[in-house]
């Protein structure tokens, strides 16, 4: 049987489109599947300061359009739907299934990315939409003037604190330790703000309100107090997954979901590439998630013509 596509790639993140830039510069037929929008983090974040070729940055939304628009215009196609399971990846013809497609390819590169973390407390789910959330770009403007939380310590916490301090009146972050784990730079932007007040030490137990978020009940970690936390809104920054559930079993991988891959992105199965987020020692980073898709792209192609 031949396959319908020399390759198809899993997500349409920065990894996924790079890979498909250059999968259709190669003139492998390429098919990109995508389950919620092309862009894939680049939509949730708002300044990107540190991607080469933008010294004054550039938004996430926006980068990700021009790479999108610069991937299509090769020629790889781009179908909205989930991955929902594969098959045969030890065969010469791989099968990809969404929830009423089936699809054949010869190569498969996965890069289906990660996705934020919950916290797991009561109210979360209750709130979500209603308070709680875990996009400032996508969110924040509805809580213009007002006093917001956000959860966690991490570069994402502290980019989007930063981003949302121009926007509302203060930004109380709650964060379980007594330092930050964010990069120097992003720790001073924040600590030189007025806009900022710190909950060190503490965690968020609980999400309170009635039709919409009024506080978080919050734990001093080193006095055991616990007391509400008057905020119009939570932002919840606490780490990400790797979305490879559905390869669980099938692809080697790490305890978390992160799968292996060797230098060229090869994973344990022949003609089938990881890159990105996903990745296993991936450095969760923009610039190194567009190196990985072309990583894999040029291995894809190699093995493909060899
Ligand atoms: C708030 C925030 C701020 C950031 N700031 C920076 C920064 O300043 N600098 C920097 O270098 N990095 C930053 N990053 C990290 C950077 O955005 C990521 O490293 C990079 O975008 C990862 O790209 P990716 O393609 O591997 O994954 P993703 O962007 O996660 O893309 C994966 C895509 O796959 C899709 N998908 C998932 N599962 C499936 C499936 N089963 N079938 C089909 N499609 C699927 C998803 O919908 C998504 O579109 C930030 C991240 C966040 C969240």
């Amino acid at each position: 049987m031949k396959a319908e596509y020399d390759v198809i790639i899993l997500g349409a993140g920065a990894a996924g489109l790079s890979a498909g830039l250059y999968t259709t510069r190669a003139m492998m037929k390429t098919l990109i599947l995508e389950s919620l929008g092309a862009g894939g983090q680049l939509l949730i974040t708002d300044e990107i300061e540190n991607y080469p070729g933008f010294p004054k940055g550039v938004k996430g939304q926006e980068l990700s359009l021009m790479m999108e628009e610069q991937t299509t215009r090769f020629g790889a196609e781009i179908e909205y739907a989930e991955a929902e399971s594969v098959d045969n990846l030890d065969q010469p013809v791989k099968v990809v299934r969404t929830y009423d497609k089936e699809y054949t390819a010869s190569r498969l590169i996965i890069a289906t990315g990660g996705s934020h973390n919950k916290l797991g407390v009561t109210g979360e789910d209750e709130y979500a939409g209603r308070g709680v959330s875990y996009c400032a770009v996508c969110d924040g403007n509805f809580f213009r003037g007002q006093d917001v939380v956000v959860v966690g310590g991490g570069d994402a916490a502290m980019d989007e604190s930063y981003y949302l301090s121009g926007i509302v009146n203060s930004v109380t972050v709650v964060h379980r330790r007594d330092e930050l784990r964010a990069t120097k730079v992003l720790q001073e932007r924040a600590f030189a703000s007025p806009k900022f007040k710190w909950l060190w030490s503490h965690v968020v137990e609980e999400f309170v309100g009635n039709e919409i978020l009024e506080s978080a009940r919050v734990r001093d970690l080193k006095s055991g107090e616990v007391y509400e936390y008057p905020t119009a809104a939570a932002f919840i920054y606490v780490g990400f997954h790797p979305n490879t559930e559905y390869l669980r079993g099938i692809l080697d991988m790490d305890a978390a979901g992160h799968i292996y891959g060797d230098q060229h992105m090869r994973t344990n199965q022949p003609g089938v590439y990881i890159c990105g987020d996903a990745r296993a020692e991936s450095t969760r980073q923009l610039g190194a998630a567009v190196g990985d898709g072309i990583t894999a792209a040029l291995a894809a192609y190699h093995d493909h013509s060899a």
